[in-house]
């Protein structure tokens, strides 16, 4: 396995494969990986085949976190990381340096950005209006860094891979992107890098957030259309009912759109982000 450090290493790894005509498939992460993780890497093997090229980046993003937000904090252990890629089967990993990615990020020597001006601004941009903008400029750049031809996200994100999903139609990033189910610890807490936090009865509290999904799919199942007002009022109450859990956003949506649905049917995708204690939770599902 190959462990590239800088942009020009990148590039000329990547255009030489291409001019190999190696179909390069590629799994951006901001590392400290788990299982979720890794089974994007699975699905790069098969989008890509055993002759093709598995690249994992892995990248503490400094422009999707706000000034108040956990960037200091962010869980990082890259030699573990790079033991369970080698053992993963991942070709190349790219941990790119904040100094050649954002040339210190001083507006004089780093100035552009990309926008996506509709799927970011509800649910995670409102509590978090500058990470799309953010998310959305890294994944361009490293795009433009490992050429990839299929590029594998987690529904764990649900809004991101609608973001990603338009920024690659819109800006005809020449690629296909693939997104692969939400894998979740036995009691149903989604995996996550900031689970680690969750320390003493936190743990236990954060399944709240699954529980609140399948209340939900049990109530639409049996009811067949609710309200998205009652519902959001009654998980909410329900999720609050933990000491330490405090809820930023239940919505009901069409999954293509993220259009808001004011009656919950089958089919609707509902998405959520709690705070437990310090800590703050995302995690979504098809009802
Ligand atoms: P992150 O390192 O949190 O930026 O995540 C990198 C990629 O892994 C993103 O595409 C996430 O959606 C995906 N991911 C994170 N958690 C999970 C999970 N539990 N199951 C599947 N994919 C995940």
């Amino acid at each position: 396995m190959q462990i590239v450090c800088s942009i020009a290493a990148m590039q000329r790894l990547a255009k030489k494969w291409r001019r190999a005509g190696t179909r390069i498939g590629f799994v951006p992460t901001m590392g400290y990986l788990h299982a979720g993780h890794l089974s994007l890497v699975k699905s790069a093997r098969k989008a890509v085949g055993n002759n093709g090229k598995v690249v994992v980046s892995i990248y503490v993003n400094p422009t999707q976190f706000a000034p108040t937000e956990d960037l200091a904090n962010y869980p990082r252990d890259l030699q573990r990381d790079l033991k369970l890629c080698r053992e993963a089967g991942v070709d190349a990993v790219f941990t790119p340096k904040d100094a050649e990615m954002y040339a210190g990020r001083a507006a004089a020597n780093y100035s552009t950005y990309v926008v996506e001006e509709n799927l970011s601004f509800p649910m995670e941009g409102i509590t978090r209006p500058t990470h799309f903008r953010g998310v959305t400029t890294v994944v361009a750049k490293l795009f433009n860094l490992v050429l990839p031809d299929v590029s594998i996200f987690g529904q764990k994100d649900f809004q991101q891979t609608a973001v990603i999903k338009r920024m690659v139609a819109d800006l005809n990033f020449p690629l296909k992107i693939i997104i692969a189910p939400t894998l979740r610890e036995t009691d149903g807490l989604a995996m996550s890098s900031r689970n680690k936090y969750l320390v003493g009865d936190l743990r236990h509290q954060a399944t709240v957030l699954w529980s609140s999904i399948q209340t939900a799919q049990a109530i639409v199942k049996k009811m067949k259309s609710v309200s998205a007002a009652k519902l959001k009022a009654d998980l909410k109450k329900f999720i609050e009912s933990e000491p330490d859990a405090r809820l930023d956003y239940i919505e009901f949506f069409e999954p293509d759109t993220l259009s808001p649905v004011s009656k919950v049917s089958s089919g609707a995708q509902m998405a959520l982000a709690v705070s437990i204690g310090k800590t703050r939770l995302i995690d979504n599902a098809q009802l």
